[in-house]
């Protein structure tokens, strides 16, 4: 849980360590603001996409379900700097089926700690065999990650590909071949 006290003090510190006078009028709120907001781009922690997964109910057929384009903010940890893109998630059921909303808020619930965007991949991917127990899983997100574009290598519009898969999408490859045939690839 966050300690917004502490974050206060530490961002007001961090102002006047980058030499910056924290009394002056643009600034004063500023400690407070970024304790609110790291409240909020941090709300993840803490929680588990558990009862979003298991509100599953049963259903015919065995295709394969792909959301694509779930769009998702994270914060890398390690310049705490945002990285942003798109999520597409994939499952086989294996008689159950959830809302495609739950997939959402699954990318969302890891989303909103820091991050990095490999361990995000497997934790949507570990989360959804675990709780919705499907045949398998494929998990593909890509972002930009301004701690690229804004520093360092300074490569704007660079994406960063993860792929993380489980289960039966992990075994056949045919079913892979399937899951970027259904993303357009
Ligand atoms: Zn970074």
């Amino acid at each position: 849980m966050i300690d917004k006290e502490k974050v206060e003090r530490a961002a007001a510190l961090l102002l006047e360590g980058l030499g910056e006078d924290v009394g002056r009028e643009g600034l004063r709120e500023t400690p407070k603001r970024i304790a609110r907001m790291y409240e909020e781009l941090l709300g993840g922690m803490g929680q588990s996409p558990q009862e979003h997964l298991e509100k599953a109910f049963e259903a015919q057929g065995n295709g394969i379900v792909l959301e694509k384009d779930i769009v998702f903010h994270s914060v890398c940890e390690h310049h705490l700097l945002p990285f942003f893109g798109k999520a597409h998630i994939a499952y086989l059921p294996d008689g159950k089926v959830v809302g495609l909303s739950k997939l959402a808020r699954t990318v969302e619930v890891y989303a909103r700690r820091l991050q990095i965007q490999e361990r995000l991949t497997a934790q949507v991917a570990d989360a959804l065999m675990a709780y919705l127990q499907p045949k398998g899983v494929m998990v593909l997100l890509e972002a930009e990650h301004m701690c690229m574009a804004m520093r360092g290598v300074k490569k704007p519009g660079t994406q960063t590909v993860t792929l993380e898969s489980r289960g039966v999408f992990s075994e056949a490859e045919g079913l892979q071949e399937s899951f970027w045939r259904m993303l357009g690839r």
